[in-house]
């Protein structure tokens, strides 16, 4: 199980912008280092690695996408979202050029750059293609092989299927919204619970989970799921 906290780094200039994404980073459960500008993030991140980075462009000693472009030079996959003030195409396609994950254009909602982070982060353990391979019980989730065993066989889900079972083991033991489930597997947390619902009872089917008396995905009432 894979309880240990992901760490952000936030490449940011301004203070109080700064302060409020850590804040809210770590209310998500997130663990944070704070750099302002490109020299800070360079050592932090020579130190020891990030599982994410949210880089500034616009940062006091250099562009952010020099941090960008060195990172990928010397194979950093790390993934990295870009925040720019720069609302034009060309910054954002060299920003995506230069190996940036994905960007969210200034003045952007916390909620919008927390579902991009999730993304990148979920893509980023596909890229890294190590492990982590999420156990409950006899239940096998191998979130980078996109594979689930149960008892040692093969349980064959749909993509969706896959999707919402990967979210709650990325959470295991933890209650996951319905809000986040639904945005993980449908795109937007305003999807119609309902689908929510059949597809847990699909999964619960075909991993073996008992409908009436569930041990492995456990409904949360009125909040959401969690696994195990
Ligand atoms: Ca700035």
């Amino acid at each position: 199980m894979t309880n240990d906290a992901q760490r952000i780094l936030i490449v940011e200039d301004d203070k109080p912008l700064r302060t409020t994404l850590a804040a809210t980073f770590k209310a998500e459960g997130y663990a944070v280092w704070e750099a302002g500008s490109v020299t800070s993030a360079r050592d932090r991140l020579n130190e020891t690695s990030a599982d994410l980075v949210v880089l500034d462009l616009g940062l006091p000693d250099q562009d952010g996408m020099t941090l960008l472009a060195e990172r990928r030079a010397i194979g950093d996959l790390t993934p990295i979202i870009v925040l720019t003030a720069r609302n034009d195409e060309a910054s954002k396609v060299q920003a995506l050029d230069a190996g940036a994950d994905d960007y969210v254009t200034k003045p952007f909602g916390v909620a919008e750059l927390l579902a991009r982070m999730r993304s990148a982060l979920r893509h980023g353990v596909q890229i890294r293609g190590v492990e982590p391979v999420v156990r409950v019980d006899d239940l096998e989730i191998d979130l980078a092989q996109r594979t689930v065993q149960r008892g040692g066989a093969r349980v064959k889900l749909s993509r969706k299927e896959f999707d919402l079972l990967a979210e709650l083991a990325q959470h295991a033991g933890k209650p996951v919204p319905h809000e986040r489930l639904l945005e993980a597997v449908w795109g937007s947390p305003d999807a119609d619970i309902r689908y929510l619902r059949v597809y847990v009872g699909q999964v619960r089917e075909r991993i073996g989970d008992d409908a009436q008396a569930p041990r492995l995905i456990i409904a949360e009432p009125g909040f959401g799921y969690r696994l195990g």
